[in-house]
């Protein structure tokens, strides 16, 4: 797919207020300093659209872009941050469960792993969220240049063996690098199918 235009919509913390539910959608999630920033601007080649290492704390919010006029990319606030309050982690967890459940027009999420670490319990723990709430995801492995090919290749089998433990079915997942355009093509080539399984009758191209 190629990315003809890719504009920033609207910030929300409320789900009835984001842009109205007719395009499909794709939300990108992930522990803070994922790379979520990054893989999202190195996929709309749009260096400034996501802004980078937005400081913890800050107030958490649903942001909308919209991507050729045809679907919605959001950027879902992070999880994992070492140092929230009690009251900002309750708000998060109201906030995300209901953009999970009432978001009628969510066709996927991504999940965001760091590349170079085991897995981490905040990670499994919101796959295992999505997975019992029937929401379909798939995983995006970050930072895959910060490392040997070998090297990623045996912490993503490590990933899925350990999901393997508790899911029967596996879910997709992508290797990518912001600086390397790594997974570029794979991610816009599944939302392009995605999106044309979503509107048939639509020209989502
Ligand atoms: P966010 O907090 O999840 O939005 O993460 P950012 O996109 O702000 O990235 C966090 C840090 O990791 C920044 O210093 C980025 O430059 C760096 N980073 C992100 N993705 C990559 C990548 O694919 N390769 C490398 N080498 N660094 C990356």
């Amino acid at each position: 797919m190629l990315i003809r235009t890719a504009k920033f919509l609207t910030s929300n913390t409320r789900v009835d207020q984001c842009p109205a539910p007719t395009l499909p959608e794709y939300a990108f999630i992930g522990r803070s300093n994922v790379g979520k920033s990054s893989l999202i601007n190195m996929l709309t080649d749009h260096r400034g659209l996501a802004k980078t290492s937005s400081l913890p704390g800050k107030t958490q919010l649903i942001n909308h872009f919209i991507i050729n006029d045809a679907w919605y990319l959001v950027d879902l606030p992070g999880y994992g941050y070492a140092k929230v309050s009690k009251d900002s982690r309750a708000k998060w967890e109201k906030m995300i469960n209901f953009y999970l459940r009432e978001r009628e027009n969510l066709a996927c999420v991504f999940v965001l792993i760091d590349s170079r670490h085991a897995p981490i319990a905040s990670d499994l723990e919101f796959i295992d969220r999505l997975g019992n709430m029937g929401v379909p995801f798939v995983l995006a492995f970050t930072k895959a240049d910060k490392q040997s090919g070998s090297r990623t290749h045996q912490n993503v089998l490590t990933y899925v063996e350990k999901l393997r433990e508790t899911w029967d079915e596996l879910p997709q997942y992508f290797v990518t690098s912001a600086t390397e355009k790594m997974g570029r093509e794979e991610i816009l080539t599944f939302i392009e199918e995605v999106n044309l399984n979503a509107a048939p009758t639509k020209d989502n191209a």
